[in-house]
């Protein structure tokens, strides 16, 4: 794979730090192992800073580390073997625990349920509790179809979820939104070219630029070769692989996410959950990345338990693409129909989820989320611009800054943990399997090209 700080989309910019590119090649086991060694130091500090809070606080740390133990390592053990084989080669080349290189691959999956459980407040004692909230005005011009995928849930938690036993407060979550995702088919670009990009928000209490890096796989068994933009000790963020698809995401938050374990809530009441195998999005994600078409990723994915809600975008080189909007019983495929594009922020687009099902109340801070897609979509229905599509209009469209602290690209404030700050771009012209990779907002850091 070529790669260079240079050729990037627009002009030469040169605030922030190039992206560092690990690569490790073999079998799943011997991959891990190779990942482990050459980031050992950095993925020792991402578990510090990723965990350190959490240990501190008893009731918290216990239910993490139960959810892991008897719901995650299990689920790779039963759906993604492979990824067991290759979190066991890092923990062994980075000297790692393995339950604690899964902790730090689930994070931001954990973090998501804390309220839910007794003392998860104090995780979030320091978010203002007066932050605006409210709903943005409606969507301009994504016309939307949806395709509901309707999944048995079986005897386990999420049922009694849906008869409201363990339902998460309605009102929206606490947790900061996270991530802006798009694709642009064809008939969208200038030259015909599918591209997939993503906005990575996170908490800046998680953020150290060091720990972004790219994570390149080149197996050897019958996985496709792929360029990961992620954290270290982590094995997905967003990707592209070589058989020309990406993978992008960006959080949600549905009535319906539980957490899988026994626990007490915070009103002090013990709820009973029977801990199953099941996966995070993390994984789930990298998963459907090792597929080598459509096909391939869709198959069994949906039949894998889950016990939160998230959004998945795919799309091909042939242009071929969707977003999945999933909550713990369903999956949600979202497509694009009056206009070849399509973006994606925090909430849930497909309107079934949100009203048809009792108990499904969208958790998301409708303010932000919906304020960034119709930034986005703003700049895009405009005539002059569909149709007219480029790599570097994408770079600007991400890089906007119109609508202040809730703009697009985000740069929150250095005082405020809880700020939700863009710690990465990625943008992938499938067509021309070229990745650009930027460490930090799109605005002002390097963009790295590599070549798949
Ligand atoms: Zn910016």
């Amino acid at each position: 794979m070529a790669s260079s700080a240079s050729e990037t989309p627009g002009t030469q910019r040169g605030v922030g730090q190039t992206i560092r590119t690990v690569t490790v090649h073999g079998s799943a086991f011997e991959c891990g192992k190779m990942y482990g060694e050459q980031v050992a130091p950095l993925i020792h500090r991402n578990l510090t800073a990723s965990t350190d809070r959490l240990r501190g606080i008893e009731q918290l740390w216990s239910t993490c580390m139960a959810i892991v133990n008897e719901v995650y390592i299990p689920g790779l053990q039963k759906y993604w073997p492979r990824g067991y084989e290759e979190l066991s080669g890092m923990a062994e080349g980075a000297d790692v625990d393995l339950d604690d290189l899964v902790l730090l691959n689930a994070r931001d999956d954990l973090n998501q349920i804390l309220p839910q459980v007794a003392h998860g407040d104090i995780w979030w004692e320091d978010i203002d509790p007066d932050d605006p909230r409210g709903y943005g005005k409606f969507l301009l011009g994504q016309r939307l179809i949806v395709n509901h995928i309707w999944q048995p849930d079986g005897d386990n938690c999420s049922s009694r979820a849906r008869r409201g036993v363990v339902l998460c407060p309605v009102k929206p979550e606490r947790c900061p939104d996270e991530c802006t995702t798009a694709f642009f088919l064809g008939p969208a670009t200038q030259n015909r070219n599918v591209i997939s990009a993503q906005n990575w928000d996170k908490a800046r209490r998680f953020d150290d630029p060091d720990f972004i890096i790219n994570l390149e796989v080149q197996p050897t068994d019958d996985r496709p070769a792929m360029l990961i933009t992620t954290e270290a000790g982590m094995l997905m963020g967003s990707g592209m692989n070589s058989a020309g698809m990406a993978v992008t995401w960006s959080s949600m938050k549905s009535q319906r996410d539980f957490v899988p374990v026994d626990h007490e809530d915070p009103q002090g009441n013990k709820i009973r959950c029977k801990p199953r195998p099941m996966l995070p999005f993390p994984f789930l994600r990298r998963m459907l990345l090792e597929g080598w078409n459509m096909k391939d990723v869709m198959d069994g994915f949906t039949e894998i338990p889950r016990h939160l809600s998230g959004n998945m975008t795919v799309a091909d080189k042939h242009g071929t693409a969707f977003t999945l909007e999933i909550i713990p019983n369903e999956i949600y495929r979202v497509e694009p129909i009056t206009v070849p594009f399509l973006l994606h922020t925090n909430h849930f687009l497909n309107h079934h989820s949100t009203y048809r099902i009792p108990g499904t109340a969208d958790r998301t801070n409708m303010l932000d989320s919906a304020r960034r897609l119709n930034a986005a979509e703003e700049e895009l229905v405009c005539p002059k611009f569909l149709g007219n599509v480029t790599p570097d209009r994408v770079v600007e469209i991400f890089s906007g800054h119109r609508q202040g602290p809730l703009s697009l690209c985000k740069h929150g404030r250095e005082d405020d943990l809880s700020a939700v700050k863009t710690v990465a771009f990625v943008m992938y012209n499938l067509t021309k399997m070229e990745a650009f990779v930027c460490k930090g907002p799109p605005c002002s850091g390097v963009i790295t090209k590599s070549d798949l």
